[in-house]
């Protein structure tokens, strides 16, 4: 039989908490959700940490398939050439960086006539910006 677990206790100020809605298999898990529900300041701030690292998460991920649709193989379906591989992690490096506040925007030039430029928004949404110039030049 499954051992189950409905009480756990808030790892930081030990108050304890009856889940009667969730039943844990572990004891850290009980305790964990103790955490994440007490209102004691300790158990506050680790909460405030946990959604900041689950919005990063979810963060990296909308720019990975952005990134994927307007450099990868989504680019296609606007008539556009799509890059390699190495210079969509280059761009998905530079976003993060930029999530994380260690540069303000980046701006690669990828040929003469494609560039992008990675940037946040002001509500701290990643901006990726794709241009590409047609270039027509004859040389008679
Ligand atoms: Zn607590």
């Amino acid at each position: 039989m499954k051992k189950v677990i409905s009480f756990g206790s808030c790892r930081f100020c030990g108050q304890n908490s009856l889940h009667d809605k969730e039943d844990f298999e572990t004891i850290e898990q009980a305790n964990e959700c103790a955490t994440l529900h007490c209102n004691c300041a300790e158990a506050t701030k680790y909460q405030f940490q946990k959604k900041a690292e689950e919005n990063r998460r979810q963060a990296i991920k909308r720019a990975e398939e952005q990134i994927e649709n307007l450099f990868g193989g989504g680019s296609a379906s606007y008539g556009l050439l799509p890059v390699e591989n190495i210079i969509k992690e280059l761009i998905l490096n530079s976003a993060i960086m930029i999530y994380d506040g260690l540069l303000k925007d980046v701006s690669v030039n990828i040929t003469s006539c494609l560039k992008v430029k990675i940037s946040k928004s002001t509500k701290g949404k990643l901006t990726f910006m794709r241009s590409d110039a047609a270039v027509f030049k004859q040389e008679v």
